[in-house]
């Protein structure tokens, strides 16, 4: 069915009641799909409303990993993304054979995963990590251990920069994203927006190669790194009028929606992910009409990795 915007808009809200469902939208999401959430932010804090929600249903506006962490959460809740190709190149960087293979060259080894794994990586896990707490994670390991870190090499390098852990081996895997920022386009950037304050955002490793750069004093200027809403407060209470942001382009939608009287510049113009503009308005609409397409993670792997999961957030 061919519906103009404002009417899938309205039949999504109607379907919404009907299923007693909510709708979750990442920060990168095209800014229709964000409009029409209930909840937008990054996948830590989507996590968390997942599992505070009363809704039967939750449509998951994001990449597939990030429903799965959702379905591990909340077990009970029937999970949906509306397009399930949209998956993660830096997630897709390791698989359970992989990691299976790779813990068997290092068998008293400890594993860290990003949160951007599968749940077949994250189940045969020790830790989970954020880019905001994999520093906090790998300092609580004691300094005998070897860690075995993945699937981010740029978060990795930062990680051990940071740490100066020797014994920390790095996956080489990286997001398609930030493969492509280097440190002499950032200094260009500064340079060229002398005025303007540098804001960094970690989420999704879109950044870490940046977080790398600033740890290794390769740049021009310090940047502030900041989570979502450490970076909201921050444009609205700086006294700055213009910022040059170093993550995927869609969270510049709120912070420019919020923050009218203020200028954003991407660092990259082109450092968008494919994948999260994969979940266009349509298959949102879709999603609910037809009940599809569940994401399901299967209690055995499920519990393995909530466990890797819950070891994160009870660090913090
Ligand atoms: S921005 Fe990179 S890490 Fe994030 S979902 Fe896209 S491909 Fe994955």
């Amino acid at each position: 069915m061919n519906l103009s915007k404002n009417q899938y808009i309205e039949e999504i809200l109607s379907l919404k009641k009907e299923n007693n469902a909510v709708i979750l939208a990442h920060n990168y999401q095209l800014p229709e799909v964000q409009d029409v959430a209930d909840f937008v932010g990054d996948s830590l804090a989507l996590s968390r409303s997942a599992e505070k929600t009363k809704a039967d249903t939750i449509v998951f506006c994001g990449v597939h990993f990030m429903a799965e962490t959702a379905s591990i959460i909340c077990p009970d809740k029937n999970v949906l993304i509306p397009d399930p190709s949209a998956g993660c190149s830096l997630a897709s960087s390791i698989n359970a054979n992989e990691l299976e293979s790779w813990k068997k060259e290092h068998p008293d080894a400890l594993v860290v995963s990003y949160v951007n794994t599968s749940a077949e990586v994250k189940a045969l896990s020790d830790y989970c990590c954020t880019s905001s707490n994999a520093v906090k994670v790998v300092n609580s390991i004691p300094e005998d251990k070897t860690i075995l870190f993945l699937p981010d090499m740029f978060l990795g390098s930062y990680v051990s920069e940071v740490t100066k852990r020797k014994n920390m081996f790095i996956w080489p895997g990286e997001c398609h994203v930030h493969a492509g920022i280097k440190a002499e386009d950032i200094n260009l950037m500064l340079k060229k927006h002398k005025n303007a304050e540098f804001l960094v955002h970690p989420e999704c490793s879109c950044t870490s190669s940046t977080m790398y750069h600033i740890a290794t004093g390769d740049l021009l200027k310090t940047g502030h790194i900041l989570s979502t809403e450490g970076m909201m407060k921050h444009a609205k209470s700086s006294t700055f009028s213009e910022f040059i942001v170093a993550t995927e382009t869609g969270i510049l939608y709120r912070m420019q929606k919020e923050n009218p009287d203020k200028n954003f510049i991407p660092l990259k113009n082109d450092a968008t992910c494919k994948y999260m503009k994969m979940i266009t308005i349509e298959k949102v609409y879709n999603s609910l009409l037809n009940n599809v397409y569940r994401v399901k993670v299967p209690k055995k792997q499920a519990d393995r990795a909530k466990l890797a999961i819950e070891k994160m957030l009870s660090i913090g």
